[in-house]
């Protein structure tokens, strides 16, 4: 169990800028920003956002990759209890305009490349101001590559602004913080006040704002820290590869990190080059990240083994994570790599694999401290299921969110009486209490009779030596009901041979099973931090049989 949070983020934040005073907070590309430093710039941006006009409950959006100023953006915006909208700064310009059309951000601060985007929003959709971030300062001439990110074509065809800045409520960030601190005696937020308005990854549906107290986020720091015992205050390095515009990044590396007085070093986007280079310099012990970067990090230190080897536990989650890749992981850095599960609407983590020898690889773990889970019927949640029988997992603790961004409908059928939150996944609890997810209660594939769970499939599907990726989805029948259909994405050099899979498929899976249609992709879709998204293979596979 933890205690009852007693600090916001910004009482958090004041005490490690206290505490750590002198220790570097920030660091990227080798530039450090110390806690004193870091606790300096976020109350002048605090009084430069006051003097805009923001004032508590105000909802100020941040469309930004990792940098320094996303850091002080955050707590600035959180200083004057006002809301942290994060959105993700490769976004299409219909997607941003889609959030900013449903939070309503009164000052934007952004990126420079999306500054043209925001600028040329609708007037009613369009912040009264918009201050840009032009990166390149913060970065050493020889970094700049570090920044190629991929902007949408739809955003780079935009000319440059044509007008002056100013005029068009354009301002830029050091002009925002050259101001002098805002006044300490200015209000602060409390415990049950809004901090950050998250949207969900868009995986089955449009993104959904979640919104998150300060009492939600600093909870789930709190457990992080029960979570990892190991850890030492002051001297740990985090490296933020993971966006901190998503639930997992904006808790796991920042709030935790700032919660314990580390270091965090900061990746616009992950690149294993870069990753080498920086721990070279700041060796890392702590790393937050999905499977496939685990991957990528060890193919990439093969020549430079002792490269990863200060890092001593990595935690993974957002998808499942392959046995495989936890054994490479572990031989090669000598530290633990761990399995959570968790959504943005719980802040996000809410189950984790003991950090150590208990730990149980293919599973998610066991529920959080201060976290209660049930297993019930999707159908009918009122009633449970008996233990290890599959149902759908709710979760109720502190980290469990206020609700979707005025969405009251959604709301009332996400979170149930007494808290509990429907988190939209099968699971099976064992015995002694470790959860495995088993798929999405939506991507279940009604056949007509039985479910099929397309985990299930992909895995046999996986288990083919020419098979580097897969995605099984259902699609609508003539006859009512769904048939298996799936993509596949092949090792370089292998022959697609859709009999021969299929035929691979029913060495071990029953006839209802075996997917119907199966397809190749180059590149199977997948989400910024590397889930494949079914729905978006079900759109190619129906668009191809049109
Ligand atoms: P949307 O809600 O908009 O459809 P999303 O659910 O993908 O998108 P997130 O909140 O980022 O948005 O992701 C939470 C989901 O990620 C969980 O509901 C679960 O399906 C999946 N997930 C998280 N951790 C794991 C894990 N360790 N293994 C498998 N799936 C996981
Ligand atoms: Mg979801």
């Amino acid at each position: 169990e933890i205690d009852e949070p007693s600090q916001t983020l910004v009482d958090m934040i004041d005490d490690a800028v206290r505490r750590f005073r002198r220790r570097t907070a920030l660091e990227f590309f080798g530039a450090e920003t110390s806690y004193r430093e870091l606790g300096e710039q976020i109350a002048s941006a605090a009084e430069g956002l006051r003097r805009l006009g923001v004032r508590a409950g105000d909802r100020v959006a941040l469309v930004l990759p990792n940098c320094p100023q996303h850091v002080v953006a955050f707590y600035a915006v959180l200083r004057l209890g006002a809301i942290v909208v994060e959105h993700n700064p490769l976004y299409t310009p219909p997607e941003l305009r889609h959030q900013f059309e449903d939070h309503g951000a009164r000052v934007a601060i952004v990126w420079n490349s999306v500054a043209d985007t925001v600028a040329e929003f609708p007037s009613d959709i369009r912040p009264e101001h918009i201050v840009a971030v032009d990166l390149t300062r913060a970065l050493p001439f020889g970094k700049r590559m570090a920044l190629r990110l991929p902007i949408p074509k739809a955003r780079r065809s935009r000319a440059a602004l044509t007008t002056t800045p100013r005029a068009r409520g354009l301002v830029d960030w050091e002009h925002l913080t050259s101001r002098r601190a805002l006044a300490r005696r200015h209000p602060r937020p409390t415990l049950d006040d809004t901090a950050v308005l998250q949207y969900t990854s868009g995986t089955t549906g449009s993104p959904k704002g979640a919104v998150l107290s300060h009492r939600n986020l600093r909870a789930n720091a709190m457990q992080g820290r029960a979570w990892v015992p190991g850890l030492v205050e002051g001297e740990e390095v985090f490296y933020a590869v993971l966006p901190l515009f998503h639930a997992y990044g904006m808790t796991l590396c920042l709030t935790f990190a700032m919660s314990i007085g580390a270091r965090l070093v900061l990746f616009p986007k992950f690149d294993s080059g870069l990753v080498l280079d920086a721990a070279r310099h700041s060796p890392p012990t702590f790393l937050p990240a999905v499977p496939p970067i685990y991957d990528q990090l060890v193919r990439a230190a093969v020549r430079q083994p002792r490269a990863l080897r200060s890092i001593r536990f990595a935690i993974s989650g957002a998808m499942s994570l392959p046995i495989a890749t936890v054994d490479r992981w572990e031989s090669a850095t000598g530290g633990l790599l761990v399995e959570g599960y968790g959504m943005t609407e719980s802040s996000p983590v809410a189950l984790g694999n003991p950090m150590g020898p208990t730990r149980r690889p293919g599973t998610v773990g066991v529920p959080f401290p201060s976290t209660d889970i049930r297993v019930v019927d999707p159908d009918d949640p009122e009633v449970d299921r008996p233990v290890g029988e599959p149902g759908e997992l709710l979760v109720r603790g502190p980290q469990v969110f206020q609700g979707y961004w005025r969405r009251p409908a959604e709301t009332t059928e996400t979170l149930l009486p007494g808290g509990w939150l429907r988190t939209g996944d099968i699971v099976r609890v064992s015995e002694d209490g470790f959860v495995t997810i088993v798929d999405r209660v939506k991507e279940l594939i009604i056949t007509g009779g039985f479910n099929v769970s397309p985990s299930e499939v992909e895995a046999a599907l996986l288990a083919h030596p020419d098979v580097r990726g897969a995605a099984v989805v259902g699609l609508p029948r003539g006859s009512g009901g769904e048939a298996v259909a799936a993509g596949v994405e092949l090792r370089e050099g292998a022959v697609f041979d859709e009999a021969a899979l299929r035929e691979f498929c029913r060495t071990s899976l029953t006839p209802y099973k075996v997917p119907r249609r199966i397809e190749p992709f180059d590149e199977l879709p997948r989400s910024l931090i590397g889930k494949v998204l079914r729905r978006q293979v079900r759109d190619v596979l129906l668009d191809r049989a049109a």
